[in-house]
């Protein structure tokens, strides 16, 4: 049985402002409070884990822990077919340049990567996201969000983030880098967990 979330007050395990806002936003109808680590100055602990249901369990049973609170966390990436899953858990990683996050470069990498091993095409790729919901017990339930689709070159498109210009989601032309972000969310792994979550603890 799944549990239901019951309480007033849930804390997000994240300190990036953008996916803080998204959640506030995908949880605006139920009656609860969103709090951020950030705001309550959590440490973000190492992601130690080689799977994203490791690395948000990690996530959420931290600030479950540190708060008493129950805590949501989520874990994201893109595995490539032709490379064996990768980058998947260190999709952001691969975008690492002194330091600093270079998504051009990602993409880069991921392509020559490709070419490589001389992938034939489709080059299929999914991402995916993880949520874990923990409550301070130790319980939470895991919810699964993916979106299917091939990786194409050149880079298309500015709206997004991350990997969006290389990947075109099935059944559609365009990347989703070319996508309105209305219809992102639609269809992207994060909306699909989410619908997820909420049918399973909130609805
Ligand atoms: P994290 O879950 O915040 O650690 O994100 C993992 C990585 O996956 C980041 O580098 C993101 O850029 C990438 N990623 C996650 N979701 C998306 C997406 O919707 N589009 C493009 N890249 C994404």
């Amino acid at each position: 049985m799944t549990r239901r979330f019951d309480d007033p007050k849930l804390v997000v395990a994240t300190h990036n402002q953008g996916k803080l806002e998204e959640i506030k936003k995908l949880l605006e109808d139920y009656s609860v409070t969103v709090i951020s680590a950030k705001e309550l100055e959590l440490p973000e602990p190492d992601e130690t884990e080689n799977t994203f249901v490791g690395n948000a369990r990690i996530k959420a049973h931290a600030a479950a822990q540190a708060t008493g609170l129950p805590a949501l966390a989520d874990d994201s990436g893109i595995e490539v077919d032709a490379l064996d899953g990768a980058p998947g858990v260190y999709t952001a990683d691969w975008a690492e340049v002194n330091g600093k996050r270079d998504f051009v470069h990602a993409m880069t990498r991921t392509w020559e990567a490709l070419e490589k091993v001389d992938a034939p095409a489709p080059r299929t790729a999914r991402f995916r996201c993880t949520l874990v919901l923990a409550w301070p017990d130790g319980h939470d339930e895991v919810f699964d969000g993916r979106i299917e689709g091939e990786c194409v070159w050149p880079m298309r498109g500015d709206q997004g983030h991350g990997y969006d210009p290389i990947f075109e989601p099935v059944g559609y032309d365009i990347t989703l880098g070319e996508m309105d972000r209305w219809e992102k969310n639609r269809i992207s792994h994060r909306g699909d967990a989410f619908r997820k979550l909420i049918a399973g603890c909130f609805a």
